[in-house]
């Protein structure tokens, strides 16, 4: 039966697939696919594992006192009982040969399927079973710890011929890979980084708001995705056919031949669209009254260089050094590991600037799965971005001397997350001196860098003066300058409604700084996700904005905008959008 989920839409496209649900359970493991000749040996491993877990209820069992409890002996048979059980075993290995997932990610599903079942019984008694499931599985999954995976997450995943279900006839030939859409309840950061090499057409969360570090990870792969979509990994079942409408925040699951055919002509849509932006390409971004608009890439990894290159951008207004210290279980990468990633992100710009962005942890940014963000009082307004790199200065200068020393071979700016206080400022820019002594005594070769303020806190923007008086360029960062002079957690659906780029007093902030830095002729760029909306271009060019930075696949969208731009009759409709008086209607003033 067709049925549809609603969340929020955060990248753009559709997306038609069988859905891959990610274990919502709260064993955090990895996922990722394997090679066809992993297969066994992954096998193996839940094998080992699972045997492993017998030997010792079993051991248990016979060394129990006579006068132990008569319930231990019995929990001890139904987790034995469940350990052997034909469900189990013969799923995780569906989802092993069939799927190719690696181990912990095939048990993990397998868990989810025979809970799910658990839950819909009526007994009482075989409905609590589900708690030893989970229990059991869990020490399966302790012992593979001790095993480690002879496969290693591979760099991209073979894509895999199946048979196709119901809408074959409808949908893809027979012979063609089946797309997969990834349905979870929710993604960290370093799982989207995981996922980003994979095959996943699409992706769908239960939770995130639209500049969730999640949402803006997926609109960087550029592929449709829906976040915010509350209990979608609760109703979407492993392999059912799902459109996801990453344009109006909609997931159709199961859906009718007749929706299958109209979303299969809106891709096709979608896809002459992208063709016909590609001629943009070479197009210099000029605006109708002559202003030439700098149009920035924003990159999480050296290897997202190629797509900013090929977006047309004019160089990296945005790298966001973090994702290199993600997923790594908090061993941070060295100077050497670090340098060589950010040489290899100038050397893949070719030649054009690169800005990278000290580290900016925490919040829903975390390290690794241990240092999630619950754990923390209010992530948001706690030991954040340049408060966490001030906190452990040795930390931050291995970062600031590999980036001084990338800044040899080419074109680097450094910026900086989250400054609030005239003693951080103070405090950074020591750190960077000491840095560069550091590398004189150790007579290694640095290049000379720009240096740079993210505007993200509202006590930023008001003191936008001091600011400049310390740095040679501003990024305006609406994600976080929007969550904290609202008060919205930009990662929490349930106040998505209320995030609001719009808002008078964001918008007064923001043109503020951008007029404070052109009177002082120095450069503001916007670096958060404004920058890439298409329905905010004509409003951030009028309030005088000449630099953005956004995700490659945004780029030549946003081209589009300016080339159609005049300033002339811009600017005095931005100010009456500011005064109150004027919408964002489109065509307004243009
Ligand atoms: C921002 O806050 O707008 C920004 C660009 O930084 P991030 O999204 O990484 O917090
Ligand atoms: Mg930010």
């Amino acid at each position: 039966m067709t049925f549809s989920v609603h969340g929020l839409a955060v990248a753009r496209g559709i997306a038609i697939g069988r859905a891959v649900l990610v274990a919502s359970s709260r064993m955090d493991v990895a996922h990722y696919f394997i090679q066809p000749d992993q297969v066994e040996a992954e096998i193996e491993r839940v094998r080992k594992g699972r045997n492993s877990v017998v030997e010792e209820l079993q051991r248990l069992q016979a060394d129990m006192p006579t006068d132990a409890p008569h319930e231990l002996g019995a929990l001890l048979d139904v987790h034995l009982m469940l350990l052997q059980d034909e469900a189990l075993t013969g799923g995780v290995k569906h989802w092993i040969k069939e799927r190719l997932y690696n181990a912990e990610w095939a048990l993990t599903t397998q868990l989810e399927v025979i809970a799910r079942q658990f839950d819909e019984m009526e007994d009482d008694y075989l409905r609590e079973r589900k708690a030893d499931l989970e229990q059991v599985v869990e020490r399966i999954l302790r012992y593979m710890k001790g095993v480690a995976s002879p496969v290693a997450p591979p760099a991209s995943s073979p894509r895999r011929h199946q048979q196709l279900g119901l809408q074959q006839d409808l949908l893809l030939d027979e012979t063609v890979d089946v797309p997969l859409v990834l349905v979870a309840h929710d993604l960290s950061p370093a799982d989207m980084l995981q996922f980003k090499q994979s095959v996943f057409a699409g992706f769908v969360t239960d939770v995130g708001g639209k500049t969730s570090h999640t949402a803006i990870v997926a609109r960087s792969m550029d592929i449709p995705a829906v976040v915010g979509a509350r209990a979608a990994s609760q109703l979407v079942r492993q392999d059912d056919w799902v459109i996801i409408d990453g344009d109006a925040g909609v997931v159709i699951v199961d859906p009718s031949p007749i929706i299958l055919a109209e979303y299969g002509f809106r891709q096709r849509q979608v896809e002459l669209e992208r063709e016909r932006l590609a001629r943009l390409r070479h197009t210099p971004a000029i605006t109708l009254d002559g202003h030439k608009i700098e149009l920035l890439a924003n990159i999480e990894q050296p290897g997202d260089a190629a797509a900013a290159v090929r977006a047309g951008a004019v160089g990296v207004g945005l790298f966001r050094s973090e994702f290199l210290f993600m997923g790594k279980s908090g061993n941070l990468p060295g100077e050497d590991e670090q340098y060589r990633a950010y040489r290899e992100a100038l050397e893949g710009m070719q030649g054009l600037p690169v800005t990278i962005r000290t580290i900016d942890v925490g919040a829903d940014k975390p390290l690794d799965h241990k240092s999630h963000k619950d754990n923390y009082l209010n992530p948001a307004l706690g030991l954040r971005a340049i408060r966490w790199s001030l906190a452990d200065p040795a930390m931050f200068r291995t970062q600031l001397r590999a980036v001084l020393r990338a800044a040899a071979h080419g074109k680097v700016n450094l910026l900086f997350p989250m400054l609030a206080h005239t003693h951080e400022i103070q405090q950074t820019l020591a750190q960077v001196d000491l840095a560069r002594g550091e590398l004189d005594a150790r007579g290694e070769p640095y290049g000379p860098v720009q240096l740079g303020a993210m505007i993200e806190v509202p006590a930023a923007a008001l003191m936008v003066r001091t600011f400049l008086k310390y740095f040679d360029f501003l990024s305006i960062g609406t994600n976080d300058l929007i969550q904290y002079t609202l008060a919205i957690d930009r990662a929490d659906e349930a106040v998505a409604h209320l995030y609001d780029p719009l808002h008078p007093a964001v918008l007064r902030l923001v043109a503020d700084v951008i007029a404070e830095g052109e009177r002082q002729g120095k450069s503001v760029c916007v670096c958060g996700e404004t920058a890439g909306d298409v329905a905010m271009t004509r409003l951030l060019l009028g309030l005088g904005l000449r630099s953005f930075s956004m995700h490659p696949a945004q780029i030549l969208a946003i081209k589009q905008e300016v080339l159609r731009a005049d300033t002339r009759k811009l600017a005095p409709w931005a100010q009456q959008v500011l005064e109150g008086e004027a919408t964002l209607a489109r065509g307004a003033a243009n």
